[in-house]
């Protein structure tokens, strides 16, 4: 069975250097070579890193143009492969990687996400072109198999890898102790990724705390309370009271996007903890911290910060296994984050929005 594949591909595009803009645009599908793969869109998930991107606070468009199109969070179905490509199949259920290494060692090394000289490229985000477009061309290296009883939560494999990746570092990390087992884990935000950073988590059984600003009843805390996590207001309760209620924290992971936290967050670790810090924050904000308890705390606790972006393949395939996973422990529970669904047609209004005033936001094609 084949799929016409069309020269050009609807698609949904900024002008980083118009700050508001956002816009309808057709770029060239481009021929499959030997190892590439051509992706028809299903859907895909609007991110933070996208509503920043429309809002000029990031993006590069690919060399040659001022545009980009936007997107990475996407699950599709193959449509046509190169002749290298032996094992995908036309009517594959895929997703893809993120970001496209340079030349340097860490990326020679298969490790993009590690790269050394930044200049990296990512699609949708820093100088290619990402999947918010009708059909997509990617090399087979990057795409990532989906099985298709994954079909309806599957938009969610990029960003369930952000914090897959933060995971696996800490256990990367912590090989260094004899002894770690994380009983009371603390993730700060409840959006998106704090959410799946919760379901990760306690589907390690993990105790897990997660905090944000808005008091309860919520859908985020809803969700959250679902996996058996408690959800905690900062309104409600402070962070420093929740410290001395919870004892030692193991593992932090924090996602809030606000600077601060981390330092907030530094001060609440436990003995031999791990904290992840998993937001981009722009801008330049400026505080007064404890630096000497601060730094007291990390020496003589044996404590560990560690910085997280992207991820690696590894990450993608643990994603795809651990939404099966999700799905067995908490049927149903994943697509309740799916608060708003818009066809592509009409979806530049609402991908406008600085906030996602839901959780997230699926465009749906066809
Ligand atoms: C994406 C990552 C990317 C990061 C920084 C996030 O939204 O999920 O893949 O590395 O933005 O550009």
């Amino acid at each position: 069975m084949t799929t016409a594949i069309p020269t050009t591909s609807r698609s949904i595009a900024v002008r980083p250097d118009q700050p508001g803009e956002v816009h309808y645009t057709s770029v060239p599908v481009p021929a499959p070579g030997p190892d590439d793969v051509v992706v028809k869109v299903i859907r895909i998930g609007v991110c933070g890193t996208d509503r920043e991107i429309i809002h000029g606070l990031l993006g590069t468009p690919p060399d040659g143009t001022d545009e980009l199109v936007i997107g990475h969070e996407v699950l599709g179905r193959v449509v046509a492969t190169g002749d290298a490509v032996a094992d995908l199949n036309h009517g594959d259920l895929v997703s893809a990687t993120v970001r496209r290494p340079d030349g340097c060692p860490a990326c020679q090394a298969g490790q993009s996400d590690m790269c050394l000289w930044g200049e990296y490229q990512e699609r949708g985000i820093a100088g290619q072109h990402g999947f918010m477009t009708e059909f997509f061309a990617e090399n087979r290296a990057f795409i990532v198999p989906v099985p298709d009883d994954l079909e309806h939560v599957g938009v969610l494999i990029e960003p369930l890898t952000v914090v897959e990746k933060a995971a696996r570092q800490a256990d990367l990390i912590q090989r260094r102790m004899a002894y770690w087992n994380v009983s009371t884990a603390v993730v700060l935000g409840a959006g998106p990724i704090g959410m799946l950073g919760t379901l990760l988590l306690r589907s390690r059984a993990i105790d897990v705390t997660t905090v944000a600003r808005t008091p309860k009843p919520n859908p985020a805390a809803s969700i959250i309370e679902a996996s058996g996590a408690n959800y905690v207001s900062s309104e409600v309760e402070s962070l420093q009271a929740l410290h001395q209620r919870l004892g030692n924290i193991d593992l932090i992971l924090e996602s809030t996007g606000a600077s601060i936290l981390a330092f907030d967050a530094m001060t609440m670790l436990g003995a031999n903890g791990v904290l992840a810090l998993l937001s981009l924050t722009g801008g330049n904000g400026t505080a007064e911290v404890p630096t000497a308890r601060i730094n007291t705390g990390l020496v003589a606790g044996n404590k560990v910060v560690v910085g997280s972006v992207n991820a690696d393949i590894e990450d993608f395939t643990n994603s795809v296994d651990h939404l099966r996973r999700f799905e067995t422990l908490w049927p149903d529970l994943l697509e309740q984050m799916f608060t708003n669904r818009i066809p592509f047609d009409a979806a530049l209004g609402s991908i406008a929005a600085k906030a996602d005033h839901g959780i997230k936001t699926l465009i749906e094609f066809n």
